[in-house]
């Protein structure tokens, strides 16, 4: 089970996410990465990770 972190999203970013191993969240540099779900929707690949169809 991937361990689930606070939301947060990139600041010209359309999703947030709540996976630290999600591909697209962690390509978020430090200086985008803002806390938060930021009025935004859950990111897709995130809700695969929760859904358990991706492992890690
Ligand atoms: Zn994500």
């Amino acid at each position: 089970m991937a361990k689930q972190v606070s939301p947060f999203h990139s600041k010209g970013g359309e999703v947030y996410h709540i996976y630290g191993v999600c591909a697209s969240g962690s390509i978020i540099t430090k200086k985008n990465k803002v806390a938060g779900k930021g009025n935004k929707k859950l990111c897709k690949a995130c809700v695969d990770i929760r859904a358990g169809k991706r492992p890690r």
